[in-house]
């Protein structure tokens, strides 16, 4: 598989991540290299990891707990603490392998650290590898609010090995595979029709539509660097899908429900909104929705919850001058962004995936 490069940052995959990584660090003077991690990569990712860098380097391992609850400034003191304990210096090189909270983090702590440090990420989650790894986003959360400090900056690589999805749990797989399926629907009918028996696909499967979903994400994000238009067609099914996302979160008598399975939510529901409001095929709306649940299973939201879930609309970054905006698609892969949607619409299509 060849390399992808967007906004000027290499991508590399499986086997043949590790010779630039060793050629990068040969040539670069680093001075030293920090690697983070959390209790699981470091359990199943790291010892690998180490066993395919090649590299006189003194190397520190710097373990932050996991979780999203972690993603906080707290911890970027903690490890800027660290950092400078040990001697961290300009020329110093951090390596953070991990889902999207490691390399958010600690892609947000490298560019801040003396004002900013080389690093390179490692993906270790599907949802890391096929949509963190792309757009240079860095940061953290302030509170409940997500990601509301950071900025955008670039690693030197990322490296993208599938060999670390064989200890991720299978309901990180499934959150994963969410957005590969957002991505085939907003932009690629021929992507999205490689995942029509998604239930049968094995991990080596994964390795090409992982690739493919990564040059999906660069081609967007390439052709919009600022959020204007078509990144925005990114949040399709978020809109919706995030609020639910915070509901079940906010809420101690519901199971909790991964950041993908919240998303599969909000593309059924506007799926749905976009049959109604955009001329989608209403059978096409009833196709991914069964292929949805068949997969995904079907999350209760009790009809007295809507209310609530809608409220929490309000909160959505995309929700501009006081107007909820939707991606909405009128057919596979030709969404319509900056969708006002009334909420009796909602509510209807709250009915649809409940029934
Ligand atoms: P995560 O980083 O919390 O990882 C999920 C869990 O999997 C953690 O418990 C982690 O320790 C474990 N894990 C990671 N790799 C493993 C492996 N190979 N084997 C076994 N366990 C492993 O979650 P995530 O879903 O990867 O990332 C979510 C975060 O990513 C959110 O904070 C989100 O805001 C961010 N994100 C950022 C961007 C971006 O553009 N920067 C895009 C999407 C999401
Ligand atoms: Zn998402």
């Amino acid at each position: 598989m060849d390399s992808i490069t967007a906004n000027e940052c290499t991508i590399h995959f499986n086997d043949l991540c590790y010779e630039p990584l060793n050629k990068h660090i040969k040539e670069s003077g680093f001075s030293k290299i920090f690697v983070l991690v959390d209790e699981n990569t470091h359990q199943y990712c790291l010892p690998y990891f180490l066993e395919k860098l090649e590299t006189n380097l003194v190397i520190e391992i710097i373990e932050i707990e996991s979780g999203e609850i972690n993603k906080t400034i707290d911890t970027c003191v903690g490890v800027w603490n660290t950092l400078s304990d040990l001697d961290a210096d300009r020329k110093s090189l951090v390596i953070n392998i991990g889902g999207g909270v490691i390399t958010d983090l600690g892609g947000f702590v490298a560019c801040t650290f003396k004002r900013g440090v080389s690093y390179i990420n490692v993906p270790t989650t599907l949802l890391s590898m096929v949509d963190a790894s792309v757009g240079g986003k860095t940061g953290v959360d302030l509170g409940h609010l997500k990601n509301q400090i950071g900025v955008i900056s670039n690693p030197d690589l990322v490296l993208i090995d599938t060999k670390f999805l064989n200890t991720l749990p299978e309901n990180q797989i499934r959150s994963g595979l969410a957005e590969m399926l957002k991505h085939g629907l907003i932009r690629d009918e021929a992507y999205w029709n490689k995942f029509k028996e998604v239930s049968k696909l094995t991990l080596d499967d994964l390795d090409v539509l992982i690739y493919e979903s990564v040059l999906i994400k660069k081609n967007v994000v390439e052709n919009d660097p600022f959020e204007d238009n078509l990144r925005k067609t990114l949040n399709f099914g978020h809109t919706l899908g995030h609020a639910i996302e915070s509901y079940f979160l906010s809420n101690p008598n519901k199971t909790t429900l991964l950041h993908g399975e919240a998303i599969i939510i909000g593309m059924i529901l506007a799926c749905y909104i976009s049959t109604e409001l955009a001329g989608f095929p209403k059978q096409t709306t009833a196709d991914i929705k069964s292929l949805f649940i068949n997969y995904y299973g079907k999350v209760k939201i009790n009809e007295d919850e809507h209310a609530a879930i809608i409220e929490l609309l309000k909160y959505d970054k995309k929700n501009n001058h006081g107007n909820i905006n939707f991606v909405l698609l009128e057919s596979i892969g030709k969404p319509r962004i900056d969708c006002l949607v009334d909420n009796k619409i909602i509510v209807d299509a709250f009915h649809f995936y409940d029934n």
